[in-house]
C-alpha cells in the first residue's frame, strides 16, 4: 500500500498521487458519452450543471436536449418569456433554478454582452450559480485550476483523507474546499483539468457511492486513508442539522430617480423593522412573503425598470432565509404604504441596516 505523502494544504498530508490516478483512470474508465460532455460552450455546460444539481442524469438526458431545441443561445433563453422556461423546466422540479436560470441568461446577456464570464470567481456573481458549479464551468470550458466540491465531492475526499470535520459546519466545508484545492493536478493541461473535474464527478457517482462503496474497483483505494483504517462507513462526518425554518422573503428596493434636470440624490423607501421580529428596529426595504404580494404593493407605481437581483442566502440562528431582492426604479414620488420614510443615498452608511441588507444596497446597479 503507497502510504500518503507530504502535501501542501493546511499542513495536512495529501497524497499527491491522486491526480494523476483519477485523470488516467477517467480517460479509461470514465463517462464519456454524455451530451454535455461534447462541449465547451459555457451556456451548455452551465445548463448541464443547473439541471444536474439536484437531478438525477437519466432524466436530465431527457430535458437538455428539448431545453437547447428550444433555447440554442443564452440570448435565446434571456429574451424567452418566463412562462416558456418554466414550461420547458415543468417536471424537473426546485423550480427556483428555473427562474434563476432565466434571470442568469438575462443578466450574462445584459451585463457581460451575452458570454459568460471566464473565471470561477466572476462566475459566482451570476445568480444561481454557486461555488462548486463555478468551478465546473471554469474548469470544463477554460481549464481553470479550480476545484468542484459537490455532495459527492465532498463524501469521496472526506473518505480518502479521513477528514473527521462536522461538515454540517460551513467552516468544515471550507476547511475541506482548502484540501480539495491542494489535490488538484500541478501543471493541468485543459485537457487534463477536463478529465480530472469530471473524474471527481465519475468517482462520486460510480464507484464511491454513498452506501456500499467499490472500493475494489477504485483508483485511488491504495491512497485512501478510510480504505486503510477499515473505516469507509464513518466518512463522511456529517452532525444531524440544526433544524431551521427556511423562508422566502421578497425585498422591495424602490428607488426614485429625480428627472435629469433635478440635482437632487436618488432615494430609497425604508422601514423600520417591527418588534419583536427579525432585524427589529433596524432599516430595510419592504418585505413581502411573495413576489405576488410584492408586485400587488407595486400596482399603482409607475415603474420605469423592475431588476430582479439573484436570491441571496441569510443564516439566522433558527430561520435560514432566502432574500429576493427587486430593484424598482420609479420618478413617482409616492410610497408603496404608509409605513417608511424616503432616505438619501447619502445616508445609508449611516443607518442601521441589517448586515445583507447593507451589502444589497453596495452592489446595487
Ligand atoms: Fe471511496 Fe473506497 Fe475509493 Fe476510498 S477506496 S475513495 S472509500 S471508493
Amino acid at each position: 500500500m503507497t502510504p500518503a505523502v507530504p502535501g501542501s494544504a493546511g499542513g495536512r498530508e495529501l497524497p499527491l498521487d491522486f491526480a494523476p490516478r483519477l485523470i488516467a483512470w477517467q480517460r479509461q474508465h470514465g463517462r464519456h458519452g454524455l451530451p454535455w460532455q461534447q462541449t465547451r460552450d459555457p451556456y451548455r455546460v452551465w445548463l448541464s450543471e443547473v439541471m444536474l444539481q439536484q437531478t438525477q442524469v437519466s432524466t436530465v438526458l431527457a430535458y437538455y436536449p428539448r431545453f437547447l431545441a428550444a433555447f440554442p443561445t443564452v440570448q435565446a433563453l434571456a429574451q424567452a418569456s418566463s412562462d416558456q422556461v418554466m414550461a420547458l423546466w415543468a417536471g424537473l422540479g426546485y423550480y427556483s433554478r428555473a427562474r434563476n436560470l432565466h434571470r442568469c441568461a438575462q443578466a450574462v446577456v445584459a451585463e457581460h454582452g451575452g458570454v459568460f464570464p471566464s473565471s470561477a470567481q466572476q462566475l459566482r456573481t451570476l445568480p444561481g450559480i454557486g461555488a462548486s458549479t463555478a468551478a465546473a464551468i471554469a474548469a470544463f470550458c477554460h481549464g481553470e485550476r479550480v476545484s468542484i466540491v459537490d455532495g459527492n465531492v465532498r463524501r469521496v475526499l472526506s473518505r480518502l483523507l479521513a477528514f473527521d470535520q462536522d461538515l454540517a459546519q460551513v467552516a468544515s466545508q471550507r476547511a475541506l474546499w482548502d484540501l480539495a484545492q491542494g489535490l488538484l493536478p500541478e501543471v493541468p493541461s485543459p485537457d487534463d483539468m477536463v478529465a480530472y473535474t469530471q473524474g471527481l464527478m465519475d468517482l462520486g457517482a460510480t464507484v464511491c457511492l454513498r452506501s456500499k462503496p467499490l472500493c475494489e474497483r477504485c483508483p485511488v483505494n491504495s491512497l485512501c486513508a478510510a480504505q486503510a483504517a477499515n473505516a469507509v462507513g464513518q466518512y463522511p462526518v456529517k452532525s444531524k442539522a440544526v433544524k431551521r425554518r427556511h423562508e422566502s422573503w421578497w425585498l422591495l428596493v424602490l428607488r426614485l430617480r429625480p428627472p435629469e434636470t433635478d440635482d437632487t440624490a436618488e432615494r430609497f423607501w425604508l422601514q423600520r423593522r417591527p418588534a419583536p421580529g427579525i432585524w427589529a428596529g433596524l432599516y430595510c426595504p419592504p418585505v413581502f412573503a411573495s413576489e405576488e404580494l410584492l408586485t400587488a404593493a407595486l400596482s399603482t407605481h409607475a415603474a420605469e425598470d423592475v431588476q430582479h437581483l439573484g436570491p441571496v442566502a441569510h443564516s439566522l440562528t433558527h430561520r435560514e432565509l432566502r432574500l429576493h431582492p427587486v430593484v424598482v426604479t420609479t420618478a413617482l414620488d409616492q410610497p408603496v404604504d404608509s409605513d417608511g420614510s424616503w432616505v438619501n443615498a447619502s445616508e445609508l452608511a449611516d443607518l442601521g441596516l441589517p448586515t445583507p441588507v447593507r451589502a444589497l444596497y453596495r452592489r446595487l446597479p
